[in-house]
């Protein structure tokens, strides 16, 4: 049963196994930041984890989100949330409100989209730009080869803030080599920030150079999936 999962004991055995991950790899343990995937969980989950000191979570619904994240940011300060899902660029208004990081910009119409809600609002959320490292038709994210032209710009013509590159490897693959490509690619733009690695394999994106983990089983227990039942580590429909 969830409520009987134990979050602190499993927050602080992931924090444990990120600091080892980066002890291995002669990194400092504080250079990775630990975002807690809280989709399909209810706030008491969410309270649950802010109780044990986590204050970094991710969510892939806007609409989700927003049933439950502007109580939760009320009653607690200093709460940084992600959004890790598809973003549909009717959906950009709300998205600026709630979150402060964006990490699946992918298409121009979305940086648009952003870039209009900013300016508006006069609140910036940093942007990441999710790729498709494995190139997957049925998957979100920019293809590998437009990455660089598409990085510019989002920078030049959009003026985002984009701080760094997400990606979710292919469910079915070794992950090393799709974590190498995002280092690469965030490299040569001069980006910092790199999110990859989930419950399954962020000990190997820490590795890799990993900045922020997005881990969610791991913490919270077993999901009910989303209908319709999304593939493991597939994007489930635009919220
Ligand atoms: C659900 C999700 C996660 C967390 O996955 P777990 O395997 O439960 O850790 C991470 N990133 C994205 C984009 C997700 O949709």
């Amino acid at each position: 049963m969830e409520s009987q999962v134990d979050i602190a004991a499993n927050l602080a055995h992931v924090r444990d196994q990120i600091a080892a991950a980066c002890t291995a790899a002669g990194r400092a343990p504080e250079s990775v930041e630990l975002v807690a995937v809280s989709k399909t969980h209810g706030a008491a989950m969410v309270e649950r984890a802010i109780a044990a000191g986590q204050r970094v979570f991710g969510e892939n619904r806007v609409q989700e989100a927003e049933g439950k994240w502007p109580a939760l940011k009320q009653a607690h300060g200093g709460l940084v949330l992600h959004l890790i899902g598809p973003l549909q660029s009717n959906k950009a208004s709300h998205a600026v409100a709630l979150f402060d990081v964006v990490e699946t910009v992918d298409r121009p119409k979305i940086a648009r989209a952003l870039a209009r809600e900013m300016d508006r609002q006069g609140r910036r959320p940093d942007c990441l730009i999710q790729v498709n490292t494995g190139e997957e038709p049925q998957k979100a994210g920019i293809a590998p080869g437009e990455a660089d032209a598409f990085i510019k710009s989002c920078r030049e013509d959009f003026a985002l803030p984009v701080r760094g590159l997400m990606c979710i490897p292919p469910f079915d693959e070794e992950p090393a080599m799709h974590f190498a490509l995002l280092r690469e690619i965030a490299a040569r733009n001069g980006l910092p920030v790199l999110s990859m690695g989930m419950s399954s394999d962020f000990e190997t994106a820490v590795r890799f150079g990993a900045t922020h983990v997005r881990v969610g089983t791991a913490i919270f227990g077993t999901r009910e999936p989303y209908p319709p039942v999304a593939a493991p580590g597939v994007n489930p429909p635009a919220a």
